[in-house]
């Protein structure tokens, strides 16, 4: 089950992901995005800190309550102190530093700020992932960047398939229930260790990834819109649901640009013959739309 980042975004979306996710009969794995804004909040930051503009550790100071009050609105009691504290443990031993080192080191290698970036950008769903797991009693916590590793491919990067299978199978290799909570979106490089990632908006990717090598019975892809529809509905708002469709129709039409799934992440869903649910975290009873052969 895949929860983008408006479905992450606020107390009110968390509670409907945590009636969504309990649910459901375990063993469940939940990939979730960052909170909805927050890594374009954290790229402008990079920005911002290249500049020599400190005001971005303001910015950083209001991320940090938004996650905050999130703990204090969703995060069982038991769980709320320890994930009040892993926030603060990463954004003044990790963020901070990060972005100073940008700030006060104008002779920064090309190479050197790109990296700094990329492990910036991770904290966005290493954040979010934090408080999802804290909300179910039990629930268990994984760090993406274990087990999905990234090679080099011309400008970009692509995901290491042989490595990352068997880390995969090795982290959750064990489980026989609970629900389990990864980082969309975050990898590493499988030659230097470096952080990397799947490209923006590849959390859909990521719980693709997962699903296919661990054989579920359905990627579930958690929204703020009832389904794929026939177009874009903040530009058409005559847009209707498709309630089913082919992964090639799917396909076709997110390379097309529609937004709402990753393009990368149909094909290896499609290879095993997984059906892909798209659904409205905001409107669960609706029926959304399943993507099969
Ligand atoms: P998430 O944060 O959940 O990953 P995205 O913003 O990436 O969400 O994708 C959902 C958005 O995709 C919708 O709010 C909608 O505006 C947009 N979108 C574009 N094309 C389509 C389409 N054909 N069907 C549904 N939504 C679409
Ligand atoms: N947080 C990342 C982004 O905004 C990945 C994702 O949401 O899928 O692009
Ligand atoms: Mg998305």
């Amino acid at each position: 089950m895949k929860f983008g980042g408006t479905s992450v975004g606020s107390i009110e979306s968390l509670l409907n992901l945590r009636d969504i996710v309990k649910a459901e009969p375990e063993p469940v794995v939940v990939v979730v995005s960052a909170m909805g804004g927050f890594t374009n909040q954290l790229l402008a930051m990079c920005e911002q800190a290249q500049q020599r503009d400190i005001s971005c550790l303001d910015t950083l100071e209001a991320a940090r309550k938004r996650h905050h009050d999130a703990i204090d609105g969703v995060v069982i009691e038991s769980m709320r102190e320890e994930v009040h504290a892993t926030i603060d443990r990463f954004i003044d031993d990790s963020l901070k530093p990060y972005y100073l080192a940008l700030a006060t080191n104008p002779h920064m290698p090309v190479k050197e700020i790109e990296r700094v970036c990329d492990a910036i950008v991770a904290h966005g769903e290493i954040l979010s992932s934090a408080i999802v797991a804290g909300m179910f009693d039990g629930g268990v916590p994984h760090l993406s960047l274990n087990f999905m590793r990234t090679v080099p491919d011309g400008a970009g990067r692509v995901l290491e398939w042989e490595e990352t299978g068997r880390l995969v199978k090795e982290e959750f290799a064990a489980i026989d229930g609970g629900v389990h909570v990864a980082q969309g979106f975050i990898s590493r490089d499988k030659a230097t260790g470096d952080v990397t990632n799947l490209g923006r908006g590849g959390s859909d990717y990521t719980a693709a990834i997962l699903a296919t090598l661990l054989d579920a019975e359905a990627l579930e892809i958690w929204t703020d819109v009832d389904g794929f529809m026939t177009a874009d509905p903040r530009t058409h708002p005559d847009a209707t649901v498709i309630p089913q469709m082919t992964y090639a129709q799917a396909q076709e039409m997110c390379d097309a640009g529609a937004k709402v799934i990753y393009p990368p992440t149909i094909a290896p869903v499609a290879m095993k013959h997984i059906p892909v649910w798209v659904k409205n975290t905001f409107n669960p009873a609706a029926p959304g739309t399943v993507i099969i052969d």
